[in-house]
């Protein structure tokens, strides 16, 4: 059998570690072309030398000097910086996998979309700022977008059994985090280490946090929207705390299907890497009977305003979502920081929305200019909020 060439966007994070688990159980299936990372140099250096990739890119230019010694009794090609980036999205594999976390991963993304390619998308808020164009450039190019995030890749699961046009429902489901029942007023006080603790999956640092808002939801609501043309009114949330059903799909005779799975990222992603197929992940199957039942609530947009903020967002269209997305990127950072509190991480996204201009971006140089204005504003905001202004 051939093998398959991968690479791997944000190789050295949760997502990107355990895409590389999966390869692990089949090393002789597939060649790794390129790895990259942002300052991770021994991590990236030392995946590197275990999968034999060709090409690794650091993001941080700073690192490239440490990486390139890192690597120097070896071939492997090594890069640095935001059009290397670009560049090892211009090769040739197979499948893409786009785990790099934040807008920063929408260069890359876009650049392996206009080459047609396979794009397992991991990396949500790139379509959450560029959406519109993004699924433009899918459509021009012929592209393959394969969604890894849980839910949407539960929906892509449903919707092989039934026709876009017949849906009358998609069903975001959300754990509700880990503040699902704390009051406003717990909220208010809570650590990022608190905040980090996701009661039901491991991830990175800075989508739990979104988790923990319930910003994710509202990013995945946007990421859905685009992925799924039934409409922003026909996707709805549902708070199911034990994250057995990932998402589901209501069809206009009333017929409801349910993804279910383990809370294990290697599931979505293992669909996405074996697509149309399916392959050995490694994880317990689930255990329906020892979880014994599956709860359901409404959200409450009291408690987690970022829901009704990313609706919002969404409706208003435009710049309003790269908006939205940049502002809770630069605030997430300051509450992990400790300069802001967990309830400012909506306030301030919220405070930014109500003052900007949106406007239809043009192309994706119109999306960075609101991404770089937003972010600038958005640090002069933490200081507000830092001095309670
Ligand atoms: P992590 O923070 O664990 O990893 C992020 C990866 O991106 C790392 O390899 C990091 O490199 C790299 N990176 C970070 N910043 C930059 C940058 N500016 N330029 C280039 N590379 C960068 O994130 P996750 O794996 O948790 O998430 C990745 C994406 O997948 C996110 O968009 C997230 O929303 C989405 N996702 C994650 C899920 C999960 O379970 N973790 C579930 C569903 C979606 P370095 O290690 O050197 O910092």
């Amino acid at each position: 059998m051939n093998k398959r060439t991968i690479s791997i966007f944000g190789a050295t994070g949760s997502v990107g570690t355990s895409t590389l688990d999966l390869v692990r159980r089949d090393r002789d299936a597939y060649d790794v072309q390129a790895l990259t990372a942002h300052r991770d140099v021994e991590g990236l250096a030392k995946l590197a030398r275990e999968f034999e990739a060709r090409f690794v890119v650091i993001g941080d230019e700073d690192c490239f000097g440490a990486l390139k010694d890192a690597l120097s009794d070896t071939n492997i090609g090594v890069a640095a910086g935001t059009q290397a980036l670009v560049d090892a999205a211009d090769l040739d594999p197979d499948w893409t996998m786009a785990a790099i976390v934040g807008c920063a991963g929408l260069e890359p993304v876009m650049a392996a979309i206009e080459k047609g390619r396979t794009v397992a998308l991991a990396n949500k808020e790139s379509l959450v700022s560029a959406g519109a164009l993004m699924m433009a450039a899918v459509e021009r190019s012929g592209a393959t977008l394969l969604p890894v995030d849980s839910e949407h890749n539960a929906l892509f699961q449903c919707l092989a059994g039934g026709r876009i046009e017949e849906v009358r429902r998609l069903i975001l489901t959300a754990s509700g985090g880990p503040f699902r029942t704390k009051s406003l007023d717990e909220m208010r006080g809570m650590t990022p280490a608190q905040a980090v603790a996701h009661p039901n999956w491991s991830m990175g640092a800075k989508i739990s946090v979104d988790s923990a808002t319930m910003m994710n939801k509202g990013l995945e609501l946007i990421e859905a929207y685009h992925l799924f043309p039934v409409g922003e009114e026909r996707i709805d949330i549902l708070v199911h705390p034990q994250s057995v059903v990932h998402s589901m799909v209501e069809y206009k005779d009333c017929s409801t299907l349910a993804q279910m799975g383990p809370t294990d990222m290697k599931v979505p992603i293992a669909s996405a890497l074996a697509w149309p197929r399916r392959i050995e992940t490694g994880c317990g199957p689930l255990d329906l009977a020892a979880i014994g039942r599956l709860d359901f609530e409404a959200p409450d947009e009291k408690r987690f305003p970022a829901l009704r903020l990313a609706r919002a967002a969404l409706r208003r269209g435009g710049t309003a979502p790269a908006t939205l997305n940049a502002a809770n990127e630069i605030a997430v950072a300051a509450f992990l920081e400790e300069r802001i509190g967990f309830l400012d991480i909506a306030a301030l996204v919220e405070r930014v929305l109500d003052e900007a201009d949106i406007a239809e971006p043009r192309d994706l140089q119109d999306i960075f200019t609101v991404d770089r204005a937003v972010r600038a504003r958005a640090s002069e905001m933490i200081g507000e909020f830092a001095r309670g202004d």
